[in-house]
């Protein structure tokens, strides 16, 4: 390990970011992902894990594997088979569990990443007397903005009044926490609910999910986080937390192809409560009915005491065979917190490269603080007159993929799973090229 060749100190050399592949043990589960190429045969330097996640190979093993199942067994691949579809949302639920800090009971995949926030703000948004605000961030991922919206204007509620925006200072991107806890402190009798991402899709900034939470409970406010560009990428424990829901999709860092099922968690003291006063209220499916009666097709609806009583509908499991490959690809890895330490590595060295060879023309808006932040940079381009839009297209040009977003962020995420130091390497020195 302390073997480091002289020459190779030199942070800004191809032969440095060589070594730190040498010494990751983590990088021999590149091999287990579908590496997109540039038109010249090479691998893409690929960072929009945060955007759509790369395919596991597993993911398209299990996805085969279920067709052939479909072929050969017609129905009776609900119960029949190594993995039968009748329970399959259950093969998913123990990695997915461990990945978001939730108890097996507390956590399901299904629906969508909104559908699911609708579900959940039926559940835990129950406006009630002057207690009738949802706050949010301002500028939250659109999904979100509308979906909150939608629901106020569904309780009949006026949207300017009841929707609390959480901003950042004048002149300034992050949100700053202080500011929150003083809306809860000061107006906290008047929240129903507070409904924020884990991780900012722009910023890139890491909220305090655990603080806030105790914080907003203790004004009696119900807390639900958006995760979509959390999970996989830090680590979290919703229950001990105690946080009331959270919702994510499985197709940005859980790799498991657009669009497929999203994950859900509900606290156990939700779930398993059957108090008629206190009871959250659902909109229901025979999904979440008692597995043991489901078939017996009464009217009566008996929920499952765990996340599952929150289903709707039996779940498309060709999308499920593929998140099912993702998690057990991440399970090969170690599972998250081995990724999050190569993500830190990566991530920091990104930053180092960035601010020694570009420091005058870059400038990261994510936080400089590890805890602050996931694997993903948002890069500010501060170059007079430069076509930031040009640019990111020039990067394309050359096998760079990243994300580019109005007016001028480039958001880059090199993932532990699949992303080389090389890969963080070849992108700022394309980057310098492109400045030039
Ligand atoms: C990616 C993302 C979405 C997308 O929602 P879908 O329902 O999966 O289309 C919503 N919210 C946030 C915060 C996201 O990052």
């Amino acid at each position: 390990m302390t073997q480091t060749i002289t020459t190779n100190n030199n942070k800004t050399t191809l032969a440095y970011a060589q070594q730190l592949d040498i010494n990751d043990p983590l990088a021999i589960i590149r091999e287990q992902f579908a590496i997109p190429k540039q038109a010249n045969g090479e691998d893409e330097y690929y960072f929009t894990g945060n955007s759509l996640g790369l395919q596991p190979k597993l993911a398209r093993e299990y996805v085969i594997e279920l067709l052939d199942s479909w072929g050969q067994r017609g129905v009776k691949g609900h119960f029949e088979g190594d993995h039968p579809w009748m329970p399959y949302h259950e093969f998913l639920t123990e990695q997915s569990a461990l990945l978001v800090g939730g108890k097996n009971e507390e956590v399901v995949m299904m629906n969508s990443l909104t559908t699911n926030l609708h579900l959940m703000m039926v559940s835990f948004y129950q406006p009630q007397g002057k207690r009738s605000k949802i706050l949010l961030e301002d500028h939250a991922f659109p999904s979100d903005h509308y979906a909150v919206e939608s629901q106020l204007k569904h309780h009949k509620k006026n949207v300017d009044d009841n929707m609390l925006l959480w901003t950042p200072r004048a002149g300034e991107e992050l949100l700053n926490h202080d500011d929150l806890y003083q809306m809860i402190e000061h107006q906290g009798d008047e929240i129903a609910l507070i409904l924020l991402p884990g991780v900012q899709y722009y910023t890139g900034q890491v909220l305090d999910m655990k603080t806030i939470t105790e914080k907003a409970h203790a004004k009696g406010i119900l807390v639900g986080f958006d995760l979509a560009h959390a999970v996989g990428n830090i680590e979290m424990a919703l229950h001990n937390w105690q946080v009331d829901f959270a919702c994510w999709c499985s197709y940005k860092y859980l790799n498991s192809g657009a669009g497929s099922v999203a994950g859900c968690f509900v606290h156990q003291k939700h779930s398993t409560n059957t108090d008629s006063e206190t009871q959250v209220n659902r909109f229901a499916g025979w999904w979440g009915h008692d597995k043991s009666s489901r078939f017996k097709m009464e009217n009566t609806f008996k929920p499952i005491p765990t996340a599952e009583g929150w289903q709707l509908s039996n779940p498309p499991v060709l999308s499920l065979a593929a998140i099912r490959g993702s998690l057990d690809t991440i399970k090969m890895a170690g599972g998250i917190k081995e990724l999050r330490k190569k993500s830190i590595k990566l991530t920091q060295y990104m930053t180092e490269l960035i601010s020694s060879e570009l420091g005058d023309k870059i400038r990261i808006i994510t936080p400089s603080n590890q805890a602050e932040r996931g694997c993903q940079l948002s890069l500010m381009i501060n170059v007079e007159g430069l076509d930031g839009k040009a640019m990111f297209t020039a990067l394309e040009e050359n096998g760079v993929t990243t994300d580019w977003r109005e007016p001028n962020v480039i958001r880059v995420a090199p993932v532990p799973l699949y992303n080389k130091f090389q890969d963080i390497y070849h992108f700022v020195r394309l980057l310098k090229e492109c400045l030039q």
